[in-house]
């Protein structure tokens, strides 16, 4: 199966999402093998969702909070995303790891509480630049995997996203790509029985239709987690289509 997910970030106000979804839907041909999804922000989530569940887009959030309810100031729990239509969400993005102080601990818990709410956990994963040149990649990632030992098995797709590569323009080179891939590989089946859940690892990271298809020619690379690119329609509707 490849996966080809969008993340909106923080962008688009509802008028905007509702011509996305117009022009998506017109261009958008759904294809056997192929999972698409977006990950809108909170407000616009039940909007987007109902307008691209038709055509089989699966409705993503960006993050969530790991208790179903309570004393939690401006977060929002997993059950709320699965009330409000979601099938999964992205955890462990960069932009939170970074910005918002993300732990792996928090990770943990918030990759159970995904699973007990049915919705399908996409963890990303990616080493900083300063990381790479220090020769500490697999590490770093290996560290950020180790937390599926804690999680135990269950439904999970993987985002490999080098961190110097997202909304810069830069694009890890191909080997660069497959050697990360297989790592994280070899360390899913260290922690996950391969038959029960397979997961796919989708590379992210200034993904286009320019270069998209040299990347799915990468052993082990499923698909991808779309930033830039998954705000322009037609270039979302043409990734799909590539993933075909
Ligand atoms: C992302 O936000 O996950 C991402 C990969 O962004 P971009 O495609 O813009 O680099």
């Amino acid at each position: 199966m490849r996966c080809v997910i969008g993340n909106w970030k923080m962008n688009l106000l509802s008028t905007e999402a509702a011509a996305f979804c117009e022009t998506f839907l017109a261009h958008h041909v759904p294809v056997s093998g192929v999972a698409v999804g977006i990950a809108p922000p909170f407000p616009i989530l039940r909007q987007v969702g109902d307008a691209v569940r038709a055509k089989g887009v699966r409705l993503f959030a960006q993050n969530g909070h790991a208790e179903p309810k309570g004393a939690y100031t401006g977060e929002v729990s997993m059950a709320q995303l699965q009330d409000a239509g979601c099938a999964g969400v992205i955890l462990g993005h960069s932009e939170r790891r970074q910005l918002f102080g993300e732990t792996d601990a928090a990770l943990v818990k918030k990759v159970k509480a995904a699973r007990e709410w049915n919705l399908l956990p996409l963890l990303c994963v990616g080493e900083t630049l300063a990381e790479r040149e220090a020769g500490y990649t697999l590490e770093i990632l290996g560290q950020q995997l180790s937390i599926l030992a804690e999680t135990g098995p269950g439904p999970l797709w993987v985002a490999y996203e080098p961190v110097w590569a997202i909304g810069t323009g830069l694009r890890a080179e191909a080997g660069q790509v497959r050697e990360v891939h297989a790592f994280i590989r070899t360390k899913l089946d260290q922690f996950m029985d391969r038959g029960d859940y397979p997961v796919p690892i989708l590379y992210g990271g200034s993904v286009t239709p320019d270069n998209f298809p040299e990347l799915l020619d990468i052993p082990e690379v499923a698909g991808g987690l779309v930033g830039g690119a998954s705000l322009d329609p037609l270039k979302f509707a043409e990734l799909v289509k590539l993933a075909g």
